[in-house]
């Protein structure tokens, strides 16, 4: 099974971009959600993050350090890119055509996630890339500053698509449910479609969210990115809610051209990115489901 290095770019002494979140602190969640995934899959990882660099050198000299002092197969350099706002999407860097499989792979199953899919850039002046024993890549994952990637990106769906990009295999990390409080009188029944909806996520998705009809966190954190081309109860669910905000979709469960559609004025009226893909900002808005 192969051994794999990884680390999240840059530290808090000489930190990475900011944008609307901080690459040093998202990098960091990103790659510990990673070595859990690949740990729960029997996976050996050793994380050489350096948190102690006083400058960018002295950063990538301990990075590097650590990569070379395990025999693994693969270093893994996670990173968010930034640029003037306008650029976005999924990009991965590697230093030469050894690491072509890994590379492509992983950087495709982010794209499926909805990032704009830059492809596999080869670097011969990144300092990790070229001083490291074992092949290494640099995941771009997203960039931090801006408003679409903002709104698609969430660490876990982030973390699942790297795994299954390097290993081909997907482990969700379902986190136990606490032991419910002994509650005398029974709950307020919730909204239906809620309900429904929670039904559907732990149906699909192994969400093991409790039915209760009440949109609170859990819930929005188990919905998935959905977008032009899905198809099934999620959808229908979508549609569902659409209409009874005032849209009159057919509810087929098919996401076509009038859900997209829709989706886009849904989220004109909300303020949020017009980009027909239900994440977690459309989401937060469909659980409330207000009338606008
Ligand atoms: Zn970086």
């Amino acid at each position: 099974m192969a051994i794999y290095n990884i680390h999240a770019g840059h530290n808090f002494n000489v930190s990475g971009a900011d944008g609307y979140f901080s690459e040093t602190t998202e990098s960091r969640n990103v790659k510990n959600a990673v070595i859990s995934k690949l740990q729960s899959l029997d996976y050996k990882v050793y994380d050489c993050t350096d948190d102690s660099g006083k400058t960018q050198n002295e950063n990538l000299k301990n990075i590097v350090s650590k990569c070379n002092d395990h025999a693994a197969d693969l270093n893994i350099s996670i990173h968010f890119n930034a640029s003037n706002g306008q650029g976005h999407g999924v990009e991965v860097l590697q230093y030469s055509n050894k690491t072509k499989t890994a590379a492509q792979n992983i950087c495709n199953a982010i794209a499926e996630l909805g990032f704009k899919n830059r492809g596999v850039k080869e670097r011969k002046d990144l300092y990790v890339l070229k001083h490291t024993k074992a092949p290494a890549i640099l995941i771009e994952c997203c960039f931090c500053d801006s408003e679409i990637d903002a709104g698609l990106y969430n660490c876990e769906t982030m973390a699942s698509a790297i795994v299954k990009g390097l290993t081909g295999e997907v482990k969700e990390i379902v986190q136990p449910q606490p032991a419910p409080a002994p509650t005398p009188t029974p709950k307020p029944s919730g909204d239906d479609w809620v309900r429904r909806l929670q039904e559907e996520l732990n149906r699909q998705f192994g969400a093991r969210l409790v039915v209760d009809g009440i949109n609170g966190p859990k819930t929005l954190k188990a919905c998935p990115m959905v977008k032009k081309g899905a198809k099934g109860g999620i959808t229908r669910l979508i549609q569902e809610r659409l209409n009874s905000v005032g849209f009159s979709l057919t509810i087929d469960g098919i996401f076509g051209e009038n859900t997209n559609k829709a989706i886009k004025v849904f989220q004109k009226n909300r303020d949020l990115v017009q980009d027909g893909i239900v994440g977690p900002n459309t989401w937060e808005w469909l659980l409330k489901g207000t009338k606008m």
